[in-house]
C-alpha cells in the first residue's frame, strides 16, 4: 500500500492524483481520496481498480480544497473489497477527520477486542478504522495527544496520515518499517511513503518521517512530535529489494543503487561461469547490472515484460498469479538461445514464477540456467504488510538450496546473505525477519 497527502496547495486533488499514481506499484486493488476545502467541507471518493481507472478530471474537480491525503492498496486475503478501500472518514463532535495508512498491526485483534468492550463497533478490517477509534476515545484531549495515545497501543508496521479540516498528521511506526517522506511543493507541503512522488509532482524532498514520530503538517509550517522514545531502524528489507521504485530514496539510500550493490555482492558471495547476466523485470534489473559489473559477464535483456499486467506477487489468489506470469513475461530468443545464462530476480517467494521463467528460457534455447536471488532465502512470513504468503507456502521454508533449486528446474541457485542484504544499504540495521524468523515486535497470537 502507499499513502500520500498535500497541505497548502491550489488543487490538492489534481496533486494527490499524480502522486497515487507514481505508488502504484504499491497497489493496485483500489485507490481513495479525502479533501477538506476551505469551509471545514470534506469531499471524498474510493473506488476499486488503478488509479486512473477510479478517478477522472470530473471526480477530481468535485474533491476541492487545498489539502487532502490518498491511498492505494493491494488486497490480501482477509482485507479485499470496497468497505475497507482508504481513506476512512469519521464524524465526531470535536471535529471530523480522514486516516490512511500503510503496514499491519500485530495486535489488531486485541485493541479491537478492547474497543468493542467499550461499544465500539467496526465497519472494515483495517487499521486506519482502529486508529480512528482510538482517537475518538480520548475526545477531551488535544488531537495530537489523541493520536500520540493511541500510537502508543498500537504495534507493527506503519505510515499514518491523518487529516482534520486545519492540518495533516504524519506518523511513521517506532521501528521505521515503512518509509514515509515529507515534500515542499511551493508554499506548501506533500507526504509520500516514496520519494519518488516527489519528482513527478514537482516537489523537493525536505526531510523523512523518524520511526516513533508524529510530524504535524499545518499553516504554522512542520512540526515534529515523538509519540515513543523507543526508536528503532528496523527499515522492511522488501522495500530496497523488492517493493519500492528504483528511483526512490528510502531514508537517505537510492533504491537502484541499492539494488546493484546487492547484485555486485551477489556475485561475490555466488560467482558463476555464463555467457550472459539477465534480470527479471523490472524490480530484478539493478541486481543484474551490478552482478554482470562485477563478474565482467555481458548484461542482456533475455525477458520482457508487458507493461499493462500488474505485478505477480500482490495480486491476491495463487490462480491469479499463475495466469498472471504466464501473460506478462516473454524470452527474448534471439539473444538467450545458446547461451549459458545467469537469471537475476530479487527474490523467491512460492517459486512457481521462478519455475516458469526457467522454463521459458529453455524453451527458447537456454543451454543453462543459473539462478542467482538478490535477497536471502525466504523462509518465514511477513506480518507486517508484506503479502509474503504462509510459510509452507514458502519454497525455502522446508527444503534446503539445493532441493529449491531442483523444484525451479535450475542448473544452479544461490542466495545473498543476511549480513549483505543490510550491508548494501549502508546501514547497520533492517527488518529481514521473513528471511530469518527474527521478528522485532512482539507476535502475540500469530501462527507460526
Ligand atoms: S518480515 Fe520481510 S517483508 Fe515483512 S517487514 Fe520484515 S523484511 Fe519486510
Amino acid at each position: 500500500m502507499g499513502v500520500f497527502g498535500v497541505y497548502g496547495v491550489k488543487d490538492a486533488s489534481s496533486i494527490l492524483y499524480y502522486g497515487l499514481h507514481s505508488l502504484q506499484h504499491r497497489g493496485q486493488e483500489g485507490a481513495g481520496i479525502v479533501t477538506f476545502d476551505s469551509d471545514g467541507e470534506a469531499h471524498r471518493f474510493r473506488g476499486l481498480g488503478l488509479v486512473n481507472e477510479v478517478f477522472n478530471q470530473e471526480r477530481l474537480s468535485s474533491l476541492s480544497g487545498e489539502m487532502g491525503i490518498g491511498n492505494v492498496r493491494y488486497a490480501n486475503v482477509n482485507k479485499g473489497g470496497s468497505d475497507n478501500l482508504q481513506p476512512f472518514f469519521f464524524h465526531h463532535h470535536s471535529g471530523n477527520f480522514a486516516i490512511a495508512d500503510e503496514g499491519a498491526l500485530v495486535n489488531a485483534p486485541q485493541i479491537v477486542s478492547y474497543l468493542e468492550n467499550r461499544g465500539s463497533l467496526f465497519q472494515s478490517a483495517m487499521d486506519s478504522e482502529i486508529l480512528g477509534h482510538l482517537i475518538k476515545k480520548d475526545s477531551n484531549k488535544p488531537r495530537i495527544f489523541q493520536i500520540s495515545d493511541a500510537l502508543n497501543m498500537m504495534e507493527g508496521s506503519f505510515a499514518f496520515l491523518v487529516m482534520t479540516r486545519n492540518r495533516i498528521y504524519a506518523a511513521r511506526d517506532k521501528y521505521g518499517f515503512k518509509p514515509l517522506s515529507i515534500g515542499r511543493l511551493g508554499d506548501g507541503y506533500v507526504v509520500s511513503s516514496e520519494t519518488c512522488a516527489f519528482d513527478i509532482v514537482g516537489a523537493t524532498f525536505l526531510r523523512d518521517v523518524e520511526p516513533g514520530e508524529i510530524v504535524t503538517i499545518d499553516h504554522h509550517g512542520i512540526r515534529s512530535h515523538r509519540f515513543s522514545q523507543f526508536q528503532r531502524h528496523k527499515m522492511c528489507s522488501m522495500d530496497y529489494i523488492y517493493l519500492a521504485r528504483p528511483d526512490s530514496d528510502i531514508d537517505g539510500c537510492n533504491v537502484h543503487a541499492y539494488r546493484k550493490e546487492s547484485g555486485r555482492r551477489l556475485f561475490r558471495e555466488c560467482p558463476c561461469d555464463a555467457d550472459i547476466v539477465i534480470g527479471v523485470p523490472d524490480s530484478s534489473l539493478s541486481a543484474a547490472m551490478g552482478y554482470a559489473q562485477e563478474s565482467g559477464i555481458p548484461y542482456e535483456i533475455g525477458l520482457v515484460k508487458s507493461k499493462y499486467v500488474g505485478r505477480t506477487f500482490i495480486q491476491p489468489t495463487q490462480a491469479m498469479r499463475e495466469k498472471g506470469v504466464k501473460m506478462k513475461l516473454s524470452a527474448v530468443r534471439s539473444i538467450v538461445s545458446g547461451k549459458r545464462v545467469v537469471m537475476v530476480d530479487d527474490s523467491i517467494v512460492r517459486g512457481t514464477t521462478s519455475l516458469k521463467i526457467v522454463k521459458l528460457l529453455r524453451e527458447a534455447g537456454a543451454t543453462e540456467v543459473h539462478v542467482r536471488i538478490a535477497s536471502p532465502r525466504m523462509t518465514h512470513p511477513c506480518f507486517y504488510g508484506v503479502d509474503t504468503s504462509t510459510e509452507a507456502e514458502l519454497l525455502c521454508s522446508h527444503r534446503n538450496t539445493e532441493e529449491a533449486c531442483r523444484m525451479i528446474e535450475a542448473d544452479s541457485l544461490g542466495f545473498l546473505s543476511p549480513e549483505s542484504t543490510i550491508a548494501s544499504s549502508g546501514r547497520s540495521d533492517m527488518c529481514l525477519a521473513c528471511f530469518t524468523g527474527e521478528y522485532p515486535t512482539i507476535l502475540y497470537n500469530k501462527n507460526l
